[in-house]
């Protein structure tokens, strides 16, 4: 990266947190969390605490990174090393990341790229670039198809925790990461001191991991025709209640009416995440390093359009030479392809093709 994007990368995220720093979200017990960064074409900076909102923020302001991240977990000294903090508890996180999702959609936006040649083809990725032997590498696109899968899941979460765990709906904060998912933060005393088996225990039952097989569910179902959607409970009801809506025209085994209900009700969150009671998570309300967009709180997740309403830095305009960059829909315009070109993009577009090496400012 050379210095001259670095500085427009720089100078594009503190323009933001100067017009949108009452924005970001410090959480409370502020003292007790761990902070860390990572600064522009540098790496992970942790074991950061500051007392007060204030005194984080304008170091934010002061640093200006291309990430700012925090703890779910409390702890006595947040700055010394991991074994040494004293854990005092920790909000229950889940993450739901479009990759993980399988959509059909991904064979025409995942791709990969020559950093030599600019190439580009279908996954998976060759080792070696077919045409000059150059280094090749991933790159994962994301689109509506993909945006509505995880929406979807993030809401069976919600459903999951509320029905079968009994957490109140207002305990429960949605935010679009910032990239291609959602993280979900759970505000219920009750999961607080869990450890990482408690956490993985809960992650399985929302993959719908620890069922018993299908067939298994099925034969059970055909032996007990009492089993009803009124008389079972958590993943038991949702299958028979999806059982019983379907009816007896259904053409299908029962075996294969429990894999639908099951796999239409799972979510496919990332298990390590939940588990880890020691992870930093992107601070709500900064940038994301990869895109520019915000970690944001939803307030209707429905409604949400992240190409919309999370692309907040500024139009301004930026000359930029591109080796190579795959299509960008941002505020309902297009951008790219691009190949080899020189281009004037507002901010907001320039920063996800500069922060991903595929182009530089023009000097
Ligand atoms: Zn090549
Ligand atoms: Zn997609």
């Amino acid at each position: 990266m050379r210095d001259a994007t670095k500085a427009f990368l720089k100078a594009a995220y503190r323009e933001f947190y100067f017009r949108r720093a009452d924005s970001i979200e410090f959480p409370d017990q502020i003292e007790s969390r761990e902070f860390g960064y990572i600064p522009f074409g540098g790496s992970m900076v942790r074991h950061l605490t500051f007392r007060r909102p204030g005194e984080a923020a304008a170091e934010l302001l002061r640093q200006t990174p291309s990430s700012v991240y925090c703890s779910n977990a409390r702890y006595e000294s947040p700055a010394v090393p991991m074994d040494e903090k004293g854990w005092k508890g920790a909000e229950l996180i889940f993450d739901i990341d479009a990759t993980d999702i399988p959509t059909q959609c991904k064979r025409g936006h995942d791709l990969w790229f020559c950093g030599d040649c600019h190439s580009t083809g279908k996954l998976p990725r060759p080792a070696k670039c077919p045409k000059c032997e150059g280094p090749t590498e991933e790159y994962h696109g994301t689109c509506e198809v993909c945006m509505s899968a995880s929406k979807e899941h993030t809401l069976r979460v919600v459903d999951l925790l509320t029905d079968d765990f009994g957490v109140a709906s207002e305990t429960i904060r949605l935010y679009f990461s910032g990239n291609r998912g959602f993280h979900i933060h759970v505000f219920d005393p009750r999961f607080d001191l869990l450890d990482p088996q408690g956490r993985a225990e809960i992650a399985d039952y929302v993959r719908g991991g620890s069922l018993p097989a299908p067939q298994t569910i099925a034969s059970t179902l055909r032996r007990a025709p009492h089993v009803s959607p009124e008389s079972s409970l958590g993943w038991m009801k949702r299958i028979t209640s999806y059982v019983e809506s379907k009816g007896n025209g259904y053409p299908g085994t029962v075996q294969k009416l429990v894999s639908e209900a099951i796999s239409s009700r799972r979510a496919l969150i990332d298990t390590s995440v939940t588990t880890d009671i020691h992870r930093v998570f992107r601070l709500a309300g900064t940038l994301h390093g990869d895109t520019g967009m915000c970690k944001m709180r939803l307030s209707s997740i429905e409604s949400f359009d992240p190409t919309q309403d999370a692309v907040v830095l500024s139009s301004e305009p930026v000359a930029l030479e591109i080796r190579y960059s795959p299509q960008l829909t941002l505020k309902g315009m297009k951008y790219g392809p691009y190949k080899g070109t020189v281009e004037s993009l507002p901010a907001y577009a320039a920063v996800p093709i500069l922060t991903k090496g595929f182009g530089e400012v023009k000097p």
